[in-house]
């Protein structure tokens, strides 16, 4: 039976530290602030946007909410994000997806400073995590790789099989992981023989949207895997791993709940702290 790689008990040091950082910024007269803008009323986004002011408020860093009406013109979105850029009492701006159709994603998420893309999606940080440079990077590719670091899993020599390509998660992963010296293998709806690929993993991390796709015999004995999915099923939220039997054969396991999903926030608010520094030009 494996061990479980423990989200909530990770979440909880990383916020502490946090909570510290956000503390040396205030004796030295710096109230870190994240800036979430919110166009419409999509259910989701209203209790992440909600969840993250908590957080913030939690630990001690500044939070403002934007709440704009679904029809908002993207050129009135677009003003208020050129407003926080230039706001120096505003070190983080993310702004809630989806958005409305007729606003183009791209052309907000280019918008932001790169320094303030707390979210990790301006195609300046994109780049950054090709090249190895200093920027922001999403979250959710960083809580795998906290989750495993953290639990004391060694990532470097190790052959890392992700499943899943997409913006969000996988492809951004693929860079990260590769800066800790893992051979990786990426997979997704076109890899012929999923399963074989899967079996190679030393560390399995799935990234797909795909309820319980990872079954037990896809996985090598004493392997850890690592389940960023989150799927709604009848009663709740489930990963992209069948734990229930995984857990027979791998060494260590995330749950879902209560794994990667549970370091997301906590990583956004160090991104508004690594933001800070960047924008001071790295100078803590
Ligand atoms: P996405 O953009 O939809 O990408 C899904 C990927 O899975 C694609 O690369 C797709 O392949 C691949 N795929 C789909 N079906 C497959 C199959 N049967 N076999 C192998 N690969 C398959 O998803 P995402 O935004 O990266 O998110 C991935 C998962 O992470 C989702 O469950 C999402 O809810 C979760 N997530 C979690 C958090 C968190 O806080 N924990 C945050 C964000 C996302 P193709 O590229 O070939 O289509």
């Amino acid at each position: 039976m494996a061990q479980l790689l423990d989200g909530k008990a990770v979440a909880k040091t990383l916020k502490e530290e946090i909570r510290q950082e956000i503390a040396q910024w205030r004796e030295k007269g710096v109230q870190p602030k994240l800036a979430v803008i919110l166009v419409g009323d999509d259910p989701a986004s209203v209790v992440y946007a909600k969840s993250k002011q908590k957080v913030s408020e939690s630990l001690g860093m500044a939070f403002e909410l934007f709440t704009l009406p679904a029809d908002t013109a993207e050129t009135e979105v677009l003003t208020l994000i050129e407003r926080l850029n230039g706001d120096t009492q505003t070190h983080g701006i993310m702004i809630e997806l989806p958005l409305p159709k007729h606003i183009a994603k791209e052309r907000i998420m280019a918008a932001v400073l790169p320094e303030k893309d707390v979210d990790g999606v301006h195609p300046v940080n994109r780049g950054y995590i090709l090249s190895g440079q200093k920027g922001l990077f999403p979250a959710t590719p960083q809580s795998c790789i906290e989750i495993l670091l953290r639990s004391g899993v060694e990532i470097a020599g190790k052959h890392v099989v992700i499943v899943g390509r997409g913006e969000t998660v996988g492809k951004p992963l693929v860079f990260l992981i590769l800066k800790h010296n893992a051979t990786v293998t990426i997979c997704h709806s076109k890899t012929p023989d999923l399963s074989y690929h899967t079996r190679q993993a030393d560390i399995l991390i799935a990234a797909v949207g795909r309820a319980k796709l990872i079954k037990k015999d896809m996985v090598k004995p004493g392997a850890v895997v690592v389940d960023a999915g989150i799927n709604e099923i009848p009663g709740g939220i489930c990963g992209d791993v069948d734990f229930e039997a995984v857990k027979d054969v791998a060494g260590l396991i995330s749950p879902v709940p209560g794994g990667v999903g549970s370091l997301t926030t906590a990583l956004i608010m160090r991104n508004v702290l690594q933001g800070i520094a960047l924008q001071r030009g790295n100078q803590k």
